[in-house]
């Protein structure tokens, strides 16, 4: 494109370029102080089982609404981070806040949920992670056991062996382990048991067709039979119709996520939802028919 556009194809090209570099610093500087201007907040998502409709864990995703840029996206501002190593003080923050929140509506007598926290590449890289987990369970009081660790598939892979070693140690302290947006990534099946995970989470891009699309269909029923084969349970996310978590019931999947359950909420919210029918999502009614 650019070799036979001309100049003018080439003047684009570098105005593009400039456009996307301004952004880029744009948002590195003004994240630098996102924490110490609480523009950083949680969002928590609803992990309901699928045998009862029980809201058993949240996901805890992180919002940046920033005073000069507006709403900006994790998925736009997260590589940044990393990049610039604001990951730590943001991750850091992240899991503290998630646990804090957690253990907060446990003592307001709310049903006592799981929360999963995302980590990054260089977060599960960092050497005293487990050091870290351990601190915040401490100070927050949440129990261990009520705190998941989310890791992609391909941070796992990048290093296997100290992949293992880190997971072990996490493990060591009683948390739960999930691989997120599992079969988008490039793991072979084979080390998937060892690693002492206890989830496996369906990436949403297979759900999304998961009923008109045979190969959709076929990854995600092999990844529940891998996943049970290997005694690990499997959540679905991106559930957005009762086809899907039909789908999804008929194949044993044990807990889903996604639109038709529920947004992401604001804590306030989500605690609301939690009070509402003692925590149970009202499943549809049709789920059991034909
Ligand atoms: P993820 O961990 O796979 O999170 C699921 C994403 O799917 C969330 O997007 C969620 O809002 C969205 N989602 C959930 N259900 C549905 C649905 O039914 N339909 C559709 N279309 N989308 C649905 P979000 O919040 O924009 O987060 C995007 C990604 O950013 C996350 O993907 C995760 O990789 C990353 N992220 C979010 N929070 C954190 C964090 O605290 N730390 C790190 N390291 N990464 C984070
Ligand atoms: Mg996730
Ligand atoms: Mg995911
Ligand atoms: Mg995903």
């Amino acid at each position: 494109y650019v070799k036979h556009a001309g100049k003018n194809g080439y003047e684009l090209f570098v105005k593009s370029m400039n456009v996307v570099a301004k952004r880029r610093l744009e948002l590195e500087s003004h994240l630098r102080h996102a924490i110490a201007e609480n523009e950083l907040s949680l969002n928590y998502q609803p992990q309901v089982a699928m045998s009862s409709g029980k809201i058993v864990g949240v996901e805890a995703l992180l919002r940046w609404n920033s005073r000069q840029l507006g709403f900006v996206s994790p998925v736009e501002f997260i590589p940044i981070a990393e990049e610039t190593g604001l990951i730590a003080p943001i991750g850091e923050w992240v899991i503290r806040e998630a646990c804090r929140q957690t253990r907060q509506w446990q003592l307001q007598g709310l049903p006592q949920i799981r929360v999963a926290v995302n980590l990054s590449v260089r977060q599960f890289a960092r050497q005293n992670l487990e050091k870290l987990v351990n601190q915040v369970l401490l100070d927050t009081g949440l129990p261990v056991d009520c705190l998941e660790l989310e890791i992609t598939e391909n941070m796992l892979m990048d290093d296997v062996e100290g992949s293992v070693e880190t997971l072990h140690r996490l493990k060591a302290l009683g948390v739960q382990l999930a691989i997120d947006d599992f079969g988008t990534g490039y793991s072979s099946l084979s080390y998937l048991k060892r690693f002492p995970i206890d989830r496996l989470k369906v990436d949403r891009s297979f759900i999304t067709h998961v009923t008109t699309d045979p190969g959709d269909a076929s990854v995600t029923q092999a990844i529940i039979a891998v996943a049970h084969n290997l005694g690990l349970s499997v959540t679905a996310e991106g559930v957005e119709e009762v086809s899907q978590l039909k789908f999804l019931q008929q194949h044993a999947c044990e807990e889903v996520q996604g639109f038709l359950f529920s947004r992401p909420l604001i804590a306030d919210d989500l605690a609301e939802l939690l009070v509402t029918n003692d925590g149970f999502i009202t499943l549809p009614a049709d789920l059991n028919s034909d």
